[in-house]
């Protein structure tokens, strides 16, 4: 491999921004004087200490929830005054370890800001509190037939605060955008405890640079989002869908270029591998969509078409023009949920069914080709007989790669070996152009491996603005800038 440049990936250089350990009587002052909000409850803290990640050993201080904007600001104020570090939390379903506490902080959770604000159907906008959950926002739009288009599995849990500032992808970018397409205003409580108001419900408002786009994607690092306006979509009308299976990668990337001349939206498009699809029949009672397996699975999901009727021409087209070697089309909703849940139930069965490295990278879809052929290449020289699991939303360029441990390798050699697989990874990655993270952001998983994807300068200007906004560095110290 060229070009595996790195400095260790576990060397820790000094953090300008990094707060002291803070002194037990700062914390039971905390508490005192945040009655009800505040508690070093230990079951608590190791609750609120983890996300999704699973890979840190929790050590919370303190857990905070506040109900109101008042509260986040008095508890900042006090933290920013005595130098105690915090960890902004939400629905903690991150996957890059951005709501962990493992170094002593306060956990400063939204859950209980859950208020939605009535819909407002002339501005389709509605504003929430940053602890309402990604699911509960959909259900309250759903009556007035809009939606806020972001979606992904996790969506039950993860909160609209913890959306925003990992400006959340999912399975609907394709169609919609990413997160940050869905936020017309954020109110943020900065570090010292001042508040700030950003857009309210404007759609337009050119009168300078855009600070709310400052906050959306910085993992909390910049301030604590407490209310969000979000923009809403009218809800989809009928929606096809469809799975198919392919011999290969080339193959799925030639269905999507012939997707792309349907006359209809293409809402999601979606693959995975036949090693996720084993691994999900393992793990939840689902049967294999197909006589015979296949390498690669496409889900197509198609917006607009007249009629599901309509559709069956084109799809048998498929079939006689050797693009598909199978393929099936959702005929009921039920058919529809039960080929989503092959695409949906990945992420969760790789975890039940063994320990997964986790890689979440987006590449431009030109590259796709190019890269997946040289990764395999790497991969299978360097680090043979590993099992690999690929899925994700390769609409959008972006691929999950999880390599499994294999049973019989002991865990922290597995580990180890991940952290050699990854440089060769981002070196790739960073050849064709991509970045080591695409939706799940940096947090502290990939906080080693910025520079893959961001030049020195941009660093030096994050670093700067990081200084700007906190300058004690108290919020999410050690997440994402090193
Ligand atoms: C099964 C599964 C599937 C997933 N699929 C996808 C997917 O398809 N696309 C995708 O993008 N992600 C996906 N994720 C990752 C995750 O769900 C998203 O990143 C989600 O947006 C995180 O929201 P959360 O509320 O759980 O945030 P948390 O995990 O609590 O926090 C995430 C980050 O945001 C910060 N934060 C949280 N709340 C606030 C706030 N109010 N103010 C400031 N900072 C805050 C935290 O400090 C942390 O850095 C998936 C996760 C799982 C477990």
């Amino acid at each position: 491999m060229s070009d595996r440049t790195s400095p260790p990936a576990d060397r820790e250089p000094p953090n300008p921004h990094r707060s002291e350990p803070a002194s037990d009587s700062a914390w039971s002052e905390l508490e005192r004087l945040f009655p009800g909000i505040v508690t070093r409850d230990p079951g608590e803290l190791a609750a609120f200490g983890l996300d999704y990640t699973r890979v840190y050993a929790p050590n919370a201080s303190a857990l905070a929830l506040p109900r109101t904007t008042e509260d986040v600001a008095s508890i900042l104020a006090f933290c920013n005054q005595r130098r105690l570090p915090v960890v902004p939390s939400g629905g903690r379903t991150g996957l890059a370890g951005g709501a962990v506490a493992a170094n002593g902080e306060l956990v400063l959770s939204l859950t209980r800001m859950r208020r939605m604000d009535p819909v407002d159907t002339v501005g389709n906008t509605v504003r929430v509190q940053a602890g309402a959950v990604t699911a509960a926002v959909h259900e309250h739009c759903e009556p007035h037939g809009l939606t806020w288009p972001v979606d992904f599995s996790s969506k039950g849990s993860s909160q609209v605060g913890g959306n925003i500032a990992t400006n959340a992808g999912g399975v609907k970018v394709i169609r919609y955008g990413l997160t940050r397409q869905w936020v017309l205003g954020l109110q943020v409580v900065l570090a010292d405890g001042r508040v700030l108001e950003l857009g309210g419900a404007l759609e337009k408002n050119n009168t300078g640079a855009d600070l709310r786009q400052l906050f959306i994607g910085s993992e909390g690092t910049l301030g604590v989002i407490t209310e969000a306006t979000l923009k809403l979509s009218r809800r989809p009308g009928k929606l096809d869908v469809f799975l198919f299976a392919v011999n290969d990668l080339a193959d799925v990337l030639r269905l999507f270029r012939e997707v792309k001349q349907t006359p209809y939206l293409i809402s999601a498009y979606e693959f995975f591998t036949l090693s996720c699809l084993q691994r999900l029949m393992r793990h939840r009672a689902v049967r294999a969509p197909f006589a015979s397996p296949s390498p690669f699975y496409v889900l197509l999901e198609l917006e607009g078409a007249p009629s599901t009727e309509a559709l069956e021409p084109w799809l048998t087209s498929l079939f006689e023009r050797q693009l598909v070697q199978d393929g099936t089309l959702a005929q009921h909703s039920s058919d529809a949920a039960a080929l989503w849940e092959l695409r949906e139930g990945i992420g969760e069965s790789l975890s039940a069914t063994g320990l997964p490295h986790k890689n979440d990278i987006a590449l431009p879809i030109a590259e796709l080709e190019s890269f997946c052929a040289e990764f395999e290449q790497v991969f299978s020289t360097r680090y043979p007989g590993l099992e690999i699991c690929l899925f994700g939303h390769i609409g959008d360029g972006n691929l999950h790669i999880n390599v499994m441990k294999p049973d019989a390798m002991p865990k922290e050699e597995f580990l180890r070996q991940a952290k050699d697989r990854d440089l060769d990874l981002f070196a790739l990655v960073r050849a064709h152009r991509g970045s080591i993270s695409a939706e799940h952001g940096i947090g502290l998983l990939k906080r080693n491996y910025l520079h893959f994807t961001r030049s020195k300068d941009e660093i030096a200007l994050l670093h700067a603005l990081k200084q700007a906004f906190d300058p004690h560095g108290i919020l999410n110290p050690g997440k994402v800038l090193l």
